[in-house]
């Protein structure tokens, strides 16, 4: 028997008491037939939305038009949603228009892979007209009918399969390989949005380097994703977004600012990518000095991810420099760390136009020689190199 939580069997025996027929779908039943924690939980009932909202205390109007209300029972989300059948698709991406259904059967057919296509009522039966179960336990993600016709009605699903064999672990069938590869261009009509979302859940999960066959198809090209190196170090950086991303980066030999500005990506993402993948160019890190440098143009946080990243990627030992670097806590880097600021040398005289200047000299005095670091000896410094600079 399956172990659910009590808001959704509340939900599931809600609405059968009032005469609705209530399955629980999608990704949840997957899960709970694989033993691992459902991120969240879909039910998909014979009723509309609005019959299904007067039967609950607290409800979101997620998605009326798409026949879906969320549920909000002990604080849990559950969004219900009315059967349906989608019409024809134009876009390569959503249907022209949905369609109320009655049939299960229907409903579980406009799904996007076997797995994912299996429902479960509350007493524990189970509905698996295309054979989900086989499939879960043969570790095959395979398309429900025609794999070609499937991924060209919605291209985002060939995201989808190259995501689900990442954090499965799933093989994928040849077919649906084949004809997700064949229509991998479609992924031009894909949101550049959807498309990095998709990226970032591929990257994050234990295989990332499932997405090698689409990446040497040319894929993801215009994006500035191609093949280049194997991915297979990917798995072993520790399971943060942007570091695995600037990972991907690396490894594909794509250009930090072009690919991110491509995919509409968060601008702090962006600037870490810059940041590492230039930084991977740059000569050995052989000094002290050279480690301060990298710190000055970030923070600790990004290159200590530059510091695993350069270990992982390219096989150089980070070891002693992952130490250095929390040596460095306590040593002034920034700026704000200079025991002066633009006031005290505007009093000695230097022109304004020269202040930002002089203090990127003293701080790199600094770097050198952390001893140097004193008001009186910067003000001095300062003085000189105004001197020999007027
Ligand atoms: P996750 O664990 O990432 O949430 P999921 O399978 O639950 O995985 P969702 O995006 O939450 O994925 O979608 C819920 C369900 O809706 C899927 O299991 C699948 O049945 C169906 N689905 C979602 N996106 C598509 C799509 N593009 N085409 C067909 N069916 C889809
Ligand atoms: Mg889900």
């Amino acid at each position: 028997m399956f172990q659910l939580p009590t808001a959704v069997q509340f939900c599931l025996q809600t609405l059968r008491s009032a005469g609705i027929e209530a399955y629980l779908v999608g990704g949840c039943v997957r899960d709970l037939l694989l033993q691992t924690q459902p991120a969240d939980y879909d039910i998909t009932v014979n009723a509309s939305p609005e019959t299904v909202k007067q039967l609950f205390a607290h409800t979101i109007d997620t998605g009326l038009r798409h026949g879906t209300i969320t549920v909000l029972q002990d604080g849990m989300p559950i969004e219900i949603t009315q059967m349906r059948k989608d019409g024809r698709y134009t876009d390569h991406r959503r249907p022209d228009i949905v369609l109320p259904s009655t049939s299960l059967t229907e409903d579980l057919a406009r799904r996007d892979f076997t797995i994912n296509a299996i429902a479960l009522d509350d007493s524990g039966n189970i509905f698996d007209p295309f054979h989900g179960q086989q499939d879960l336990n043969e570790k095959i993600l395979r398309t429900v009918g025609d794999s070609n016709q499937r991924f060209n009605e919605d291209a985002l699903r060939i995201l989808r399969l190259f995501r689900f064999a990442a954090k499965l672990r799933f093989t994928i069938d040849p077919n649906t390989l084949n004809s997700a590869l064949k229509q991998a261009e479609l992924l031009h009509f894909i949101s550049v949005e959807r498309i990095f979302a998709e990226l970032i859940k591929t990257v994050t999960a234990p295989e990332p380097d499932r997405l090698t066959p689409l990446l040497q198809c040319g894929g993801l090209a215009f994006s500035g994703l191609q093949y280049h190196r194997p991915l297979l170090p990917l798995s072993k950086l520790p399971v943060r977004r942007n570091l695995r991303f600037a990972g991907l980066l690396y490894l594909c030999d794509a250009d930090a600012e072009q690919t991110c500005t491509m995919l509409k990506t968060d601008k702090k993402l962006r600037r870490y990518c810059k940041f590492i993948l230039h930084a991977l160019q740059q000569p050995e890190i052989d000094s002290p000095y050279a480690l301060k440098k990298l710190l000055f143009q970030s923070d600790f946080p990004t290159v200590s991810d530059l510091l695993c990243l350069r270990a992982i990627c390219t096989g150089r030992s980070d070891t002693q420099w992952q130490q250095m670097l929390q040596q460095l806590q306590q040593t002034p880097i920034y700026l704000r760390d200079l025991k002066i600021n633009g006031t005290q040398l505007k009093a000695l005289g230097i022109r304004n136009t020269a202040i930002s200047q002089t203090l990127l000299y003293l701080i790199d005095c600094v770097h050198k020689d952390p001893s140097c670091n004193q008001t009186q000896q910067l003000l001095q410094l300062a003085q000189k190199y105004n001197e020999s600079h007027d």
